[in-house]
């Protein structure tokens, strides 16, 4: 399909992909491991075997690439795989610039596990362009990694801003975009060079797919260890997995922009509720980094939103078990409305208060929300 269709046309038609053999119009699922080769040549089709490369991957991976505008994507069994091999495919020894305020997982991973792997990490305000760039080591750095809005605080950092300083001392800017998805921001245009997904989240959509995802804005060498990496971790992702994500991208300008509009309304709402102390939301007037989440956002500010509740933690944890329409789950980005006590999760090096219920917006009616939310904010005073 021609790249300049809008993104709205490119989800929705899988990027024109269907099977021409039989006229389809949905592609069937290839569950083959390996593939025939030619008597004189080794693989006709570029395709050898299903660790490298596999063609109902590969059907994801080129939607996914042309919603972020990127040259290349490649989709794993997970988020987490993702991220981790954009770093391991760093040359060495790596320094890492990384946000205080980021997924969880990935820092404790940096923090615990990178070291020894050569990869040293400093971690920054990444609210802060001057904490980025006094961090930075000029040739030394490999990669600066950024989240933005960023879990579970919804922080901002300003991606082209990012991006200059990266570029100037020779490193490249790393985006997880798994909250903003392709439909609010496109970084790879900002002036990144890896895109990063959770496709567990928004990108499937439907809490029923592990998978993560790396859009690469350059055709070259990094590109080419990233994808050496993925095989020789083995994590590339299924061809079943890789159906259901293909399903899912087709509604996500759909859901992320109703998904936004919805946490808006509420956080708007939740601003007015006495029980509430604080509420974290880019889109809210006068929110920290409102000014740049508006440059650099189009159509919205997500579906995430965290609330802070008067009676700290007890209370919180009150307000989470006394709900009954949000679930109390982890993850997010799902058509059904999810609420957490964070801070039990991420253990005591988080930087996510005790008082804290981050809320991932569904699909549901607002007025359903908010009024489940209501009734558990008071009957857990
Ligand atoms: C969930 C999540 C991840 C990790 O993805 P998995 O698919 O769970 O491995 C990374 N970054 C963000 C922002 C996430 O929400």
């Amino acid at each position: 399909m021609n790249r300049k269709v809008a993104l709205e046309t490119l989800a929705a038609q899988a990027g024109g992909q269907m099977d021409r053999e039989t006229g389809a119009i949905v592609s069937p699922i290839h569950v083959a491991t390996t593939f025939v080769r030619d008597p004189d040549q080794p693989s006709p089709r570029g395709l050898r075997y299903a660790r490298p490369d596999s063609p109902t991957t590969r059907e994801g991976e080129t939607v996914l690439a042309a919603l972020e505008g990127g040259t290349a994507g490649l989709l794993f069994s997970s988020g987490m795989a993702a991220a981790t091999t954009a770093f391991l495919a760093l040359e060495r020894p790596a320094h890492v610039v990384a946000p205080e305020v980021m997924y969880w997982g990935l820092r404790k991973w940096l923090e615990d596990d990178a070291p020894a792997l050569g990869i040293e990490t400093t971690l920054v305000d990444a609210r802060r362009l001057d904490a980025i760039k006094t961090a930075v080591r000029p040739g030394k750095t490999r990669l600066v990694w950024i989240e933005t809005p960023a879990n579970p605080l919804w922080t901002i950092t300003d991606i082209a801003g990012a991006a200059d300083i990266a570029h100037g001392a020779g490193a490249r800017l790393g985006v997880d975009s798994t909250v903003a998805t392709p439909v609010l921001t496109r970084p790879l245009s900002l002036g990144a060079d890896i895109v990063m997904h959770s496709a567990t989240k928004y990108l499937n959509g439907h809490s029923d797919v592990l998978a993560g995802g790396l859009v690469l804005a350059h055709d070259d060498a990094y590109a080419e260890r990233v994808s050496a990496t993925r095989s020789g971790l083995g994590s590339i992702l299924g061809p079943f997995e890789a159906a259901l994500l293909i399903r899912g991208m087709r509604t996500l300008p759909l859901r992320v922009r109703h998904q936004s509009a919805s946490a808006l309304a509420l956080a708007e709402q939740l601003m007015k509720v006495p029980e509430v102390l604080e509420v974290l939301y880019p889109g809210l007037p006068g929110a920290p980094g409102r000014d740049i989440a508006e440059r650099q956002m189009v159509g919205g500010f997500s579906g995430m939103l965290s609330i802070r509740v008067k009676g700290g933690r007890d209370h919180a944890i009150r307000t989470a078990g006394a709900v009954q329409i949000w679930k109390r789950a982890t993850s997010l980005g799902g058509v059904e409305s999810l609420i957490e006590h964070r801070a039990s999760i991420e253990g005591q090096k988080s930087p996510c208060p005790a008082d804290l219920l981050r809320l991932s917006v569904g699909l549901e009616s607002v007025d359903d929300l908010l009024d489940d939310l209501l009734q558990a904010l008071r009957s857990g005073i």
